[in-house]
């Protein structure tokens, strides 16, 4: 447990068992609205809430946000519920704001008869004027003295669907004075006549954000209500109404600063934009940031949690480098993923001194540190594969990979030697002719040095395959900042390979299983689109930082 970095909510909560508030008990929740797919930014959300709830015996809620009928979708629910047992986390409850509904009306009316609400018929734009300003109170609607009689008749008929949407909401009835704006009488009611994914047309009036979530928060006897900073001047509000309804327990609103990463962005709305106008393939597209995006490009729910909890939990807001998470996605597949050869652009390469039709079969380790990992068969015979980019015809001094009379090591194999360069009339080199030294298996060559190691398939045992070369979405480090985000994106965020050839042993690679290409960099089999016979492999991270100032 003292591994477990310290934050200042875990203070929080240490402090509040210490003095047995809440009886002790440790209750949070993780409150998404179903209107888009979740983001990296909530997954820091995720493991806080889930994680606080485990260290102290506690428990954690799903509770779908879901006041926004017209934004929302079955889809995009079950997308959350997904993703959030993906990452590893067990909800205690699952519910809905939508679950309550029913009882939130009931509130409101109690605050009416309180003389605590009123129905306001000014318009929009007159509300918007009213409000004032930050140096400037805002102005009393002439509806507020309304009687307590008529606010409840109307809120009545609101519900009923008697007036047209718009033409009515329900305030707070609290302080147009206040020089905090949220609590200029806020609107907690309005009508709206949109079908509900979950209560179908039984309602046309539609609860506020402000209002439900405190209320939702108590009503699931929630302890701490984690939120990001920007609900800070809202607290008061939250506070406002459970103090006013005098509810039977009071959770504490706790805000942190929200995740922000550099070369993307972790905005709902951006990223639906990015979906529907077909910058992407999808919500999973392994370019976003989407907890699904990151699943299908290969990252494990491991990674996710260990960048989460390594950039820590504060109250002040700031960027994390994006190359900070992807330095914890390879950490992470060092560690799990196996490693293979792949081919991107083939060479051929003849073996001449190899005998015609003669197969060897090596036992590879599938990791360089971790026999318990085991090993796989890749198969060796005359004619081979290596990348066009492994020789050099006229190479620089520090080239040290194949060159026309010149020695190189096949990795778990010969050292073998270029003798002679085919071209084709252009002048391609198209083949190269090599013999290789049948006493350097697995041992240096006697009485001289042979530096360069390269990766390699046996042409007739190699499978073809799909290579998606993914990189970075947007090439501007901060994309919220230009006028249009689209202007950020980068135009080479994806190369597709088709001429690649693959080792054999991955003939039935799985989306869960992760591999380092040798020396290519971390991939894995694309969801949705590789099957057997016909490959597709994902690029999850290079082997190294490219984006390196
Ligand atoms: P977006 O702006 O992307 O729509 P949101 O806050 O409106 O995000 P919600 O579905 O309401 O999305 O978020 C659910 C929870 O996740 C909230 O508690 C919210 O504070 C948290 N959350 C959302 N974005 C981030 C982020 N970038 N960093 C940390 N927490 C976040
Ligand atoms: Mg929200
Ligand atoms: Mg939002």
């Amino acid at each position: 447990e003292s591994l477990v970095p310290a934050n200042f909510i875990r203070h929080i909560i240490a402090e509040d068992k210490a003095n047995n508030k809440n009886d002790g008990k440790v209750a949070t929740r993780f409150p998404p609205e179903p209107n888009g797919y979740l983001h990296i930014g909530h997954a820091k959300s995720i493991c806080l809430n889930f994680t606080l709830a485990e260290e102290n015996n506690g428990t954690c809620n799903l509770r779908f946000d879901d006041t926004n009928p017209e934004k929302e979708s079955v889809e995009y629910m079950e997308s959350i519920e997904r993703d959030v047992a993906w990452l590893g986390f067990k909800w205690v409850g699952k519910y809905h704001a939508s679950d309550y509904f029913e009882t939130l009306y009931d509130y409101a009316v109690q605050l009416i008869k309180q003389g605590d609400a009123y129905v306001d018929g000014s318009t929009a734009e007159q509300m918007r004027l009213d409000r004032g300003t930050l140096t400037e109170p805002g102005k009393e609607s002439p509806d507020r003295s309304r009687s307590i009689e008529e606010n409840l008749d109307l809120f009545q008929r609101m519900r009923a669907g008697e007036f047209a949407d718009g033409q009515y909401v329900l305030r707070a009835k609290i302080d147009m004075a206040s020089p905090n704006i949220n609590m200029r009488d806020p609107v907690i009611y309005r009508i709206r006549r949109a079908h509900h994914h979950r209560t179908g047309d039984a309602w046309c009036i539609y609860p506020m954000y402000d209002y439900t979530h405190c209320l939702s928060d108590m009503l699931e006897g929630i302890t701490h209500s984690i939120c990001t900073l920007e609900f800070e001047d809202h607290r008061p509000l939250y506070d406002w109404v459970l103090d006013t309804l005098k509810t039977p327990c009071h959770p504490q609103q706790i805000e942190f600063a929200r995740l922000q990463l550099e070369y993307t962005i972790v905005s709902k709305r951006k990223l639906l934009q990015l979906v529907t106008e077909k910058h992407v393939s999808g919500w999973d597209d392994p370019r976003m940031p989407t907890i699904s995006g990151l699943r299908r490009a290969g990252v494990t729910p491991e990674a996710i949690r260990d960048f989460c909890e390594r950039i820590g939990v504060t109250k002040k807001n700031s960027w994390i480098e994006m190359s900070f998470l992807e330095t914890c996605i390879r950490d992470d597949l060092n560690e799990r993923a196996l490693r293979a050869m792949a081919v991107l652009r083939p060479l051929r390469v003849i073996i001449t001194n190899w005998e015609d039709g003669k197969t060897e079969t090596y036992q590879i380790a599938n990791h360089p540190q971790k026999p318990e990992m085991g090993t796989r068969a890749v198969p060796f015979g005359k004619v081979l594969l290596i990348e066009q980019d492994d020789f050099m015809e006229n190479p620089p001094k520090d080239f040290k990979r194949l060159v026309p009379g010149g020695e190189v090591r096949l990795r778990g194999s010969y050292v073998i030697k270029c003798e002679e360069v085919i071209k084709d009339d252009a002048g391609n080199v198209i083949e190269l002719r090599c013999t290789y030294d049948p006493a350097t298996l697995g041992k240096n060559p006697e009485g001289r040095k042979v530096k360069g190691v390269i990766h390699w398939v046996s042409e007739q045992h190699a499978l073809p395959a799909e290579i998606r070369l993914y990189d970075r979405l947007f090439s501007h480090p901060n994309p919220d900042t230009l006028d249009n985000f689209l202007d950020g994106i980068n135009p080479d965020s994806l190369e597709v390979v088709t001429s690649a050839r693959v080792e054999a042993s991955l003939t039935d690679a799985s989306p869960d299983v992760r591999y380092q290409f040798e020396r290519t960099g971390y991939f894995c089999a694309d969801s949705v689109d590789s099957k057997p016979g016909k490959l597709v492999f994902n690029r999850t991270v290079t082997l190294r930082d490219s984006w390196a100032k």
